[in-house]
């Protein structure tokens, strides 16, 4: 027999909550997770840091690992953006124009001193770089090092992984003994 409602003489319907037929949280974690682990850079660079990259996705630490290997030609092609270098001020409009071209979803890993910040050029009286990578676009990564280890790169694109997903897929490095 249905529960009477103390103020009226209608019997209380409790409402059927449904579920939903198409759950998009779901599908949207999962497709986090595939791009998490999918991550293609795009293939350029501006100075020494560039060879640390370069080696990170050759056979001796393949970055292939770590599902990020597909270094693309075309900007329209990848969604990640590692800036390696130093930032020169006529280089700054090419760059630009290469994360604008990258479609959406896209992040930025500025690797290297030179790219976080300017690193060695910096001088009172320069005049020909700019003075950190984030000045231009926006920056979701910074690796520091003059120039960073290809270790530091994985790390980077791990944490890359963490922030699109929401989790971290490998072991954290082990912590420092003094
Ligand atoms: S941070 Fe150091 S190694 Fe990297 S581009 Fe600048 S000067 Fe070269």
């Amino acid at each position: 027999m249905a529960e009477k409602d103390k103020h009226t003489t209608e019997p209380m319907i409790k409402p059927k909550v449904v579920p939903p037929v198409v759950q998009f949280a779901v599908a949207e974690k999962f497709i986090e997770m595939c791009r998490s682990l999918s991550i293609w850079p795009m293939a350029f660079g501006l100075a020494c840091c560039s060879l640390e990259m370069m080696a990170a996705g050759m056979s001796r630490f393949d970055l292939a690992r770590f599902g990020s290997e597909v270094f693309r030609p075309s900007p329209r092609q990848a969604d990640l953006m590692i800036v390696p270098g130093t930032i020169s001020k006529k280089m700054a409009p090419a760059i630009v124009r290469l994360y604008e071209q990258m479609p959406h979803p896209k992040w930025v890993i500025a690797f290297g001193s030179c790219a976080i910040s300017g690193g060695p050029f910096v001088f009172k009286g320069q005049y020909g770089i700019i003075e950190g990578i984030d000045k231009l676009i926006p920056v979701d990564v910074y690796v520091p090092g003059c120039p960073p280890r290809p270790e530091a790169l994985f790390e980077a694109i791990f944490k890359l992984q963490e922030l699109i997903s929401g989790k971290r897929w490998w072991p954290e490095p082990p912590k420092e003994v003094k």
